[in-house]
């Protein structure tokens, strides 16, 4: 189905806007070395930030918590944790967002790692019936952002408990080293988006905004809230560390008893439709992007990547995609029109992308002075 592939990494042309220079390397494998040289790792990498543990060290000072971390039960999160508690000596306030499609194996990942580690462990469960309508009003769209709720209703939930404790810094386990950057138009998050989107497709109201208890509203004025009003700061350590996942994992599993739950994203059940959908409808495969980015890192072998990508992801349980489909109350039927339905992106839709567009200055700027990270500006000004 592809034509080009890069010959450093394994991105193809199914990704939107791609181009490769004379050499035959992709644009995603240029970005990645912007990214590389923003965020080093190794001495100068630890020494970065070393001089953030200390500012948040100095913030949880005489309080309970210095930072609120997200966690899933994946690898990333968990072995985030770890590192915050045991390498850093932080006090995390871990939080679990939490819509109905978790992984029971996560949930014990979660349970185990926070009882060992001493950390307090908040969950804060969504609406089911919010829940539940905006993943639909989202297939409807036929859109690729099967997920957009809980993306953003993790996002909102951190910077929920953040402001409702008064805590300055969210400390987010991703890393662009083993993740990639995705394509805009395969993941546009965008609290506009989403309730434009509700609007036209949903059923059920969605309750509204208010500081501490933000649901799924996560609008540029509430991002300006929790940044600028609140003065929360947004925390990637794993941008200035040499991560490597195999040696994560060894950690987690002898130190947390962490169980793998045999693929990336398969903290959340639901990925099992939606990779499914994305491949079948969309000829979109996600791995791709994870996969490149640990090509690049050498943590994977090219050969290895375009090897598994050959194969379709375990992820996509015949089982667990047929669960997903029947506790959003829809008949197989039913899901099969949505389908068939003709392929849309965010462009199709009233979102904040123009308005996002021309703050581009402010957005570099907040980058720049270390509130939001360099990848958020990557993510809008060069991933199309
Ligand atoms: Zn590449």
């Amino acid at each position: 189905m592809s034509k080009q592939i890069c010959i450093r990494c394994v991105c193809d042309d199914t990704f939107p806007a791609i181009n490769f220079d004379d050499k035959g390397v992709c644009a995603y494998c240029r970005l990645q070395d912007i990214l590389d040289k923003e965020y080093p790792t190794g001495l100068e990498g630890e020494r970065r930030l070393q001089v953030i543990v200390e500012r948040m060290k100095a913030h949880g000072k005489d309080k309970k918590f210095d930072c609120v971390t997200g966690i899933s039960g994946g690898r990333d999160s968990t072995y985030t944790l770890w590192l915050l508690k045991k390498k850093y000596g932080l006090n995390p306030l871990a939080v679990h967002f939490n819509d109905g499609f978790g992984n029971p194996t996560a949930g014990e990942n979660m349970q185990k790692a926070c009882r060992t580690l001493g950390v307090e462990k908040r969950t804060i469960t969504s609406d089911w019936r919010e829940s539940k309508d905006l993943k639909i009003a989202f297939l409807k769209a036929s859109v690729p952002e099967l997920e957009q709720g809980t993306d953003l209703g993790i996002a909102s939930a951190l910077y929920g408990v953040a402001a409702k404790e008064d805590i300055k810094y969210v400390v987010i386990g991703q890393s662009f080293r083993t993740e990639g950057i995705a394509p805009l138009e395969w993941n546009f998050l965008d609290g506009r988006y989403l309730k434009k989107v509700h609007q036209m497709y949903g059923q059920v109201a969605l309750r509204k905004w208010s500081p501490s208890d933000p649901g799924f509203n996560l609008s540029t004025s509430h991002m300006a809230y929790y940044l600028v009003w609140k003065g929360i700061r947004t925390v990637t350590p794993l941008y200035n560390l040499d991560y490597a996942r195999n040696e994560a994992e060894e950690i987690i599993v002898s130190q947390l008893g962490w169980e793998n739950t045999g693929a990336h994203y398969y903290d959340d059940l639901y990925q099992s439709l939606m990779t499914y959908i994305l491949r079948v409808k969309f000829n979109i495969d996600r791995r791709k992007l994870n996969y490149a980015a640990l090509v690049r890192a050498g943590q994977m072998t090219r050969d290895e990547a375009l090897e598994r990508i050959s194969e379709v992801s375990i992820i996509e349980d015949p089982k667990v995609i047929n669960l997903c489909i029947k506790r959003l109350g829809l008949s197989r039927e039913e899901f099969e029109e949505f389908m068939v339905l003709p392929l849309k992106t965010f462009r199709d839709y009233p979102t904040s992308f123009t308005f996002i567009r021309a703050l581009k200055l402010p957005i570099w700027t907040l980058t720049k002075l270390g509130i939001l990270p360099k990848s958020a500006y990557d993510k809008y000004f060069h991933c199309i």
